[in-house]
């Protein structure tokens, strides 16, 4: 690509240099016309020496010349100058042979046009100057009397200076077509090394072109697609090895009833000698070990279900208020069964959310039931409802054992528990606050777990009013 892109800029560069030198012969071939045009009504053209000599300068005519402001020298033999009228560029009364010989060789290179005769009767030079207005030097002149070697001589010198000029031409566009051309080349390879990290597998991969060009509004599109390819891999690694985690989680989970249930079973089995007291001791702990098995796959189950796109929940127009004072109500006999304490603070006007009420209840029960299970009798449950900022925010607390701090955002997960030993005595499966978590959020809303250091643990579930 590096090649193939600066050798198209170099064929570019000459092809531009050469139509360059061939419109710069063109305008001097132009300029040359246009000055042809012109000479006949240039005022040096109306005044030449030739014109108003005389074998006697006295009786030279300079009115014309002078009133085009133009001036006339006479020179003699001894280099005096002794005429002059108008425009005077010598500037001396008396010259040495020197100073005129240089007047005479440099006037072509000075800002006047001198049209100088020789009156050899007179002895004397006449000399006719006038301002030049524009002149531009550039001529070929050759005369075919010049022996052939000089003509030869001449010819290489000036193929000589051409071949330089091309090979000079040549070379600027060389190097000028590799800078220019490295102004693309350079920052495209970059882009390509990225994009060739990132089809490595390398999703860290970003491109800094330092440019503010279109390059730069390709690296920042590149860099926003790195960033989100990488932000989409670590979420896909993230989900498999929460897949794995769970997969490992359930089959521990089930492991314990499961093989509590056959081992038992096979007791039953064997044993003949076994008295009642003892079968309905095994059956008992067989019966216990299949309700935990079975929960454990009733809420993975049900878990899963809510992830499947198909699930929807049956929203309806609810005064929450109304709602949660009612559930309140249903908890109190449990509540009371555990020997706990109570307070419901809700409020006494009517809220109105989009409510599946079977579903929302799951999580109030849920966590009434983990207040139960986790907490010793005298624990005091609090409901509390308040509306902030158009959001429901039901506070459920209780001020027993509480969870600690850094399980805040963990506790939500699958299978994650405050205390695994503690766990095993109540039999939870550890998808409850998961599964009352997603049902919060499918509602719109949330459910956290609110640090604020105050005794023992409180749930906060948010949802939206309408
Ligand atoms: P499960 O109760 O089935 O184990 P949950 O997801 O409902 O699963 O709860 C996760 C863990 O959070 C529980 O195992 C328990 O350790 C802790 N927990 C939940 N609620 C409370 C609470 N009110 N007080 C103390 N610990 C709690």
């Amino acid at each position: 690509m590096n090649k193939k892109l600066s050798n198209q800029f170099l064929v570019n560069f000459l092809v531009i240099f050469l139509l360059t030198i061939l419109a710069t012969v063109l305008a001097f071939a132009m300029l040359s016309f246009a000055s042809g045009l012109i000479s006949g009504s240039l005022v040096k053209n109306q005044y030449p020496a030739s014109a108003i000599i005389k074998e006697d300068y006295r009786q030279i005519d300079a009115s014309g010349v002078v009133q085009s402001g133009g001036g006339v020298q006479v020179v003699d033999r001894e280099y005096r100058v002794v005429f002059s009228r108008g425009l005077d560029t010598i500037g001396k009364e008396k010259l040495s042979a020197g100073e005129f010989t240089k007047f005479l060789t440099e006037s072509k290179s000075r800002p006047y046009h001198y049209d100088i005769i020789y009156q050899p009767e007179g002895e004397f030079w006449l000399i006719v100057t006038f301002p030049t207005s524009i002149r531009m030097d550039f001529s070929l002149l050759y005369n075919e009397e010049a022996s052939v070697g000089d003509f030869i001589h001449a010819g290489w010198a000036i193929a000589l200076v051409a071949l330089s000029y091309l090979l000079i031409i040549a070379l600027f566009a060389f190097i000028y077509s590799r800078i220019t051309a490295a102004g693309i080349t350079v920052p495209l390879r970059k882009l390509c090394d990225g994009t060739r990290l990132l089809r490595e597998g390398d999703y860290s991969a970003r491109v800094d072109l330092r440019l503010k060009n279109e390059f730069a509004e390709l690296q920042n599109t590149f860099n926003d697609m790195a960033a989100r390819i990488e932000h989409e891999i670590s979420l896909r690694k993230k989900s498999e090895e929460d897949r794995r985690r769970l997969i490992l989680d359930i089959s521990h989970d089930l492991k314990n009833p499961m093989s509590s249930i056959q081992g038992y079973a096979e007791l039953l089995m064997k044993k003949s000698d076994l008295s009642e007291q003892e079968s309905n001791e095994y059956l008992e702990v067989i019966l216990n070990n299949s309700k935990r098995a079975n929960r454990l796959l009733t809420e993975l189950f049900e878990l899963s279900q809510m992830d499947s796109p198909e699930f929807s929940l049956k929203l309806v127009r609810t005064d929450i208020s109304e709602y949660i004072r009612q559930i309140c109500g249903e908890l109190v006999p449990q509540l009371e069964r555990a020997g706990f304490e109570y307070e419901f603070d809700i409020l006494e006007e009517s809220v109105f959310v989009l409510l599946d009420t079977d579903r929302f209840g799951r999580i109030i029960q849920n966590l009434a039931d983990n207040a139960v299970r986790y907490n010793p009798p005298k624990t005091k449950v609090t409901v509390n409802l308040t509306v902030q900022n158009n959001q429901v925010v039901i506070d459920f607390s209780d001020d027993g054992i509480g969870i600690p701090a850094h399980l805040a955002n963990h506790i939500f997960k699958p299978f994650v528990r405050a205390d695994d030993s503690r766990n095993s005595k109540t039999g939870g499966s550890g998808l409850g606050l998961s599964i009352a978590k997603r049902i919060a959020e499918m509602h719109g809303g949330d459910l956290i777990l609110c640090i604020c250091g105050n005794k023992g643990s409180t749930f906060r579930i948010t949802i939206p009013t309408i």
